[in-house]
């Protein structure tokens, strides 16, 4: 592990301030410095962006970004254990890093962020989803933010980047590929991590379209996505009952035969049916 700055190693931060790590807050902790940076690398040239991270605990990914010459770093950590070490890096880095002790669902970052924003974070693995979710479907496009770079479980990486007619094509999918590029752009062994997880994990890159690919209305292409694929093995049209009134007449119109299964649908073809709902 080589010095990426002047701060003390990050075992020794995790020592000095006794975190240990909780599986309730999803504390699965990266200690290299050289894999931080290059996990931050993956959000490309940060020197004239703010970077949201959610979650910096240690602050390894942190101190990564900021290395990598991010003009702003606005780390959320829900987690007040975290803070001293956070403080250190605040000082090292003058007027670089904002921490907010906070819970990322409740709290909107915008008004604390200047464009151009990145989003780069280790997400806990159980508000993560709920997370990408929410930063895929708010109402205008395009987003306060350009892209995201983002670790999660590497089934649900796969998840997101998945293509119609695969096993992990599904609602992730959908709703990344309406509004964004998404790529994974690099797979972790659980061994990375301290302490390491049961699966392995990767970094999904997503860059935001200037418009999204077909019209349709976030909440309700959600909601019939999400629908479509609760009972992925349903016919649509069984899947789908009770979503609007004459579902087969609509699944029809939308160029979608009633009795598909959502795994066969491709994009334009659920926001044509999410427009007509
Ligand atoms: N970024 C650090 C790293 O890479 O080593 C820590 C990543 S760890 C997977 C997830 C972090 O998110 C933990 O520090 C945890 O306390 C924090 N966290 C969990 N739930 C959160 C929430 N709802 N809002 C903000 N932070 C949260």
């Amino acid at each position: 592990m080589s010095a990426i700055d002047a701060l003390p190693p990050l075992r020794q931060v995790i020592t000095d301030h006794g975190l240990s790590a909780r599986k309730s807050l999803g504390q699965n902790f990266l200690l290299d410095l050289n894999l931080t940076s290059k996990i931050a690398r993956q959000a490309g040239d940060l020197s004239g962006c703010d970077v949201l991270e959610i979650g910096p605990g240690p602050g390894g990914l942190t101190r990564g970004l900021l290395s990598e010459g991010a003009r702003k770093v606005l780390a959320i950590e829900k987690d007040a254990r975290c803070l001293p070490a956070l403080s250190e890096i605040e000082a090292a880095y003058p007027g670089r890093l904002d921490v907010i002790n906070a819970d990322a669902l409740e709290l909107d970052p915008l008004m604390y962020l200047t464009p151009p924003i990145r989003v780069v974070a280790n997400l806990p693995y159980n508000v993560g989803t709920e997370l990408l979710i929410r930063w895929l479907t708010p109402a205008n496009w395009p987003p306060y933010w350009d892209s995201l770079t983002l670790m999660f479980q590497r089934e649900v990486a796969e998840r997101i980047v998945a293509q119609p007619r695969s096993k992990t094509y599904g609602r992730l999918a959908v709703l990344a590929s309406w509004r964004c590029d998404a790529r994974i752009a690099m797979h972790l062994p659980p061994e990375a991590f301290t302490p390491p997880p049961k699966v392995s994990s990767a970094v999904v890159h997503l860059t935001a379209l200037p418009e999204p690919r077909f019209p349709a209305d976030a909440k309700v292409l959600e909601r019939v996505v999400a629908k479509a694929f609760n009972q992925r093995r349903k016919m649509l049209r069984a899947a789908l009952k009770g979503v609007a009134p004459d579902i087969e007449d609509r699944l029809i119109t939308a160029g979608i035969k009633p009795t598909d299964r959502a795994e066969t649908v491709g994009l334009e073809q659920f926001c044509a049916l999410a427009e007509l709902i």
